[in-house]
């Protein structure tokens, strides 16, 4: 059945006025999580106490969530977990990709990469003693730097800041060719667009809640291990909750079933309960269909912005094949730029040094919502209304 994206949008909470356009940084709150955390909150933290971790499943969740989230990426029933925070989860995947192809020294990544995955790697490198190295290549050039030196292939699928998206399935194999072993970041992945890990035989998984699938600031992340590798995979951060048995309190540590023991500590059972929600609106809606939609509705954004305020430069591949889910255009007074429009209602973000981002979710942003922030961005141009003190004044988060 087509999705309903009236019906998907009036399950979001959107303020008045406000076309949002930043759901790739931050997702809207789903009406229904409310509810949830207030009940996860009096009747389960409040009521149960500690009893809460048996009686209200708080133990099983990040397994539970983790399929579910499993079947928006291909994952295979019991392979994704979740907990930490993505770097966290990167710093995870990576230490165990390098511990399983132990005769190679070298991460390959690319400049286009998310800083926080490239400083895990370097911290890891520094680590483990210097002797590994990460090696960061244009993005264009992922595919053919793909040697027999490589031990970890380490990419997020869509860049961030530009919105291009790599061949997840050519760089797997080619990988694998080489006897390399990928480090997948879906983080502008799931919920924007189909992935398929197991269909493309992709070894580590690693993403975010908080953006596309909507948990909510400061939600938990996933981590996915393909199932051949489960057994074999060693956690770096051999936290007691990772442990085969985490109750029997043994002094040293063995590592609990397939992608269990990717668990570190003690899950935020609060954003858990906000996710749980959260995911409730992706039941029965098919990836391939949400993300067709946001490339239309990308197109009739850039060919609005094109026609009407030229003096802004895509910087988003135009082919459908590389592009994720958001839009992105240079200019030099970007920031400045980006501010006037939230002040208008218009919410995307700015990233440094002149990229504006425009993210679109088809779930809760529709085709009036596209034109009227054309309308805005293009008056904003003609009038030079970014040109004031006020809107040049950067804050802590851009
Ligand atoms: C958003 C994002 C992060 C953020 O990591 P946190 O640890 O959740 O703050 C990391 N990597 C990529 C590719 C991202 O897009």
């Amino acid at each position: 059945m087509p999705i309903d994206f009236a019906a998907t949008k009036a399950q979001f909470h959107l303020p008045e006025g406000v076309i949002y356009l930043d759901g790739n940084s931050l997702g809207p709150m789903v009406r229904g999580v409310a509810a949830r955390v207030e009940k996860a909150v009096t009747a389960e933290w409040g009521e149960l106490l500690i009893r809460g971790w048996n009686r209200a499943g708080w133990m099983a969740q990040p397994r539970v969530l983790g399929d579910r989230i499993g079947r928006l990426i291909g994952a295979e029933p019991g392979s994704v977990v979740l907990g930490d925070t993505l770097s966290i989860k990167v710093y995870q995947a990576l230490a165990s990709a390098l511990e399983m192809n132990p005769k190679r020294r070298v991460i390959l990544s690319d400049t286009g990469n998310f800083p926080s995955d490239l400083y895990m790697a370097e911290g890891l490198c520094r680590t483990l003693g210097g002797q590994y190295r990460l090696k960061t290549v244009a993005p264009e050039e992922a595919m053919a730097a793909i040697d027999e030196t490589v031990a970890v292939v380490m990419l997020t699928e869509v860049d961030y800041r530009t919105g291009r998206r790599h061949n997840m399935a050519d760089i797997t194999r080619r990988a694998h060719e080489m006897g390399a072993i990928t480090v997948w970041d879906l983080a502008h992945s799931a919920g924007a667009l189909p992935v398929n890990l197991s269909g493309v035989k992709a070894d580590f998984g690693v993403g975010c809640t908080y953006k596309y699938l909507n948990s909510g600031p400061g939600g938990p992340a996933f981590i996915y291990v393909a199932p051949r590798h489960a057994e074999a995979a060693r956690p770096a951060l051999s936290g007691w909750l990772g442990h085969e048995a985490p109750f029997a309190f043994d002094l040293s540590y063995r590592p609990g079933q397939g992608v269990e023991r990717m668990r570190v500590g003690t899950p935020p059972v609060l954003q858990m309960a906000a996710l749980e929600a959260a995911l409730d609106v992706w039941d029965g809606v098919d990836l391939g269909e949400v993300h067709a939609q946001s490339l239309r509705l990308q197109d009739q954004f850039i060919k609005g912005v094109e026609a009407r305020a030229p003096m802004l430069q895509l910087a988003t591949p135009r082919s459908h094949l590389m592009r994720g889910s958001q839009v992105s255009f240079r200019h030099p007074e970007g920031y400045a730029i980006m501010q006037a429009l939230i002040a208008e209602g218009v919410i995307g973000d700015f990233r440094a040094p002149d990229i504006l981002r425009f993210g679109f979710t088809p779930l809760y942003i529709d085709e009036d919502d596209v034109a009227r922030a054309v309308s805005i961005l293009a008056r904003i141009m003609d009038y030079g209304t970014w040109d004031r003190p006020e809107f040049k004044q950067r804050a802590a988060v851009t």
